[in-house]
C-alpha cells in the first residue's frame, strides 16, 4: 500500500522528540508513559489518568499514511462483508432512531456521517429512511458518496458552516482514532447536533482481551493499514473525553475478541483461533475487554 520512499521506511532518523502527541489528547494532566507494545513508528504511549493509547509517529508519517488512502473506492465493504455491514450497521442505526428525545412527526430523521467515505453508511442510513448526507476530507472518497446521489461536504467537518440544532443523529465511525485533537471535531458536532439528538462513535477498545493477547500484532494498530491510526481509546477515555465536551453518555459497549491474525496462523492454528473467538466473545461483551466498541451519546435537552 505505501511507496518505498514514504517516511515509514525512514525510521532510523525518527527520534521520540518528533512524537505528534506530547500530551493526552482526552485532556488529562500526567506526562505520557512508555509501554511495552513496539511498533515500527516507535513504542506506544499511555496516559497513566484514562489509559489512552497513543502513536509516537512523527507529524510527517502521520500526514503520508492518511493521503495514502484517498482512493475513489474508500472504506466500502466487498463481498460477503457488504451484506454483514449493512444488517450490523441497519441494527444500530434503527436503535439510533429510537433515542432521539423529540423526533420530528413530518419529516425523516436528519442523519450526517462525518467521515463518511464513499458512502458505506449513508446508504444504510437511506435503507432505514433517514435523510442522510455527509462530510469527507479524502475528495476521491467524497466524490463516489456523491456519485450515489448523497450530499457530502468534501472537507474538515468544521469548514463546513453547519447551521446549529440541524440534525437528529450524527455518526463517527473509524475516525475518532486519527485525531489529534478530538475535542475540536466533537464540540462543532456538539452544536450542529439538536438538544435530545444522538451521537454515535465508533472505534477500537485498547483496554481489550484482543491487545492482552496480541500487543503489537493487532492489525488496528498498524498505522500503514488503516491511514492514520494514533490514538486508541478505551471506555473509560471516551467517557471522559464526550463528558468533558458536554455530552451525555447514554452506553459504551464493546463486542469481539481476537487472539491471533488469520496471516499470522498455519491453517491448523487458525481454526483453534476461531473457536476460541467464539468461547470468548460473550464473557468480552460482559466485561467490556472486546476490541471493537460503540459508544451511544446525546446531547442534553436544555
Ligand atoms: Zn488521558
Amino acid at each position: 500500500m505505501h511507496s518505498p520512499h514514504s517516511p515509514h521506511s525512514a525510521q532510523s532518523s525518527h527520534t521520540p522528540s518528533d512524537s505528534i502527541f506530547d500530551h493526552c489528547p482526552v485532556g488529562c494532566l500526567s506526562p505520557l508513559e512508555d509501554t511495552s507494545i513496539a511498533l515500527a513508528e516507535g513504542v506506544l504511549k499511555k496516559c497513566p489518568d484514562c489509559g489512552q493509547l497513543l502513536s509516537s509517529c512523527s507529524k510527517a508519517w502521520f500526514d503520508e499514511s492518511m493521503q495514502e488512502f484517498d482512493v475513489p473506492e474508500g472504506t466500502l465493504p466487498s463481498g460477503r462483508n457488504k451484506q454483514r455491514y449493512h444488517q450490523r450497521m441497519g441494527k444500530i442505526l434503527n436503535q439510533a432512531k429510537l433515542l432521539i428525545s423529540s423526533p420530528s412527526t413530518d419529516q425523516p430523521p436528519r442523519l450526517l456521517d462525518v467521515g463518511c467515505s464513499s458512502g458505506a453508511l449513508l446508504r444504510v442510513a437511506k435503507a432505514c429512511a433517514y435523510d442522510a448526507s455527509g462530510a469527507e476530507p479524502a475528495t476521491k472518497a467524497a466524490d463516489t458518496a456523491r456519485a450515489l446521489g448523497f450530499e457530502v461536504f468534501p472537507g474538515f467537518l468544521q469548514d463546513a458552516s453547519l447551521p446549529d440544532n440541524h440534525f437528529d443523529v450524527i455518526t463517527l465511525f473509524e475516525v475518532i482514532e486519527h485525531l489529534l485533537e478530538p475535542q475540536e471535531l466533537l464540540l462543532e458536532i456538539l452544536r450542529i447536533l439538536k438538544p435530545g439528538g444522538v451521537l454515535l462513535i465508533g472505534t477500537g477498545n485498547a483496554d481489550s482481551w484482543t491487545v492482552d493477547f496480541m500487543g503489537a500484532d493487532w492489525e488496528y494498530f498498524d498505522i500503514r493499514s488503516h491511514g492514520g491510526h494514533i490514538s486508541f481509546f478505551n471506555p473509560k477515555s471516551m467517557a471522559r473525553l464526550t463528558e468533558q465536551c458536554g455530552f451525555k453518555v447514554e452506553s459504551i459497549n464493546t463486542k469481539r475478541v481476537n487472539i491471533r491474525e488469520r496471516k499470522n496462523a498455519s491453517k491448523a492454528m487458525y481454526e483453534v483461533v476461531k473457536v476460541t473467538r467464539e468461547i470468548l466473545a460473550m464473557p468480552a461483551r460482559w466485561s467490556d475487554k472486546g476490541h471493537d466498541m460503540l459508544a451511544t451519546l446525546k446531547k442534553p435537552e436544555q
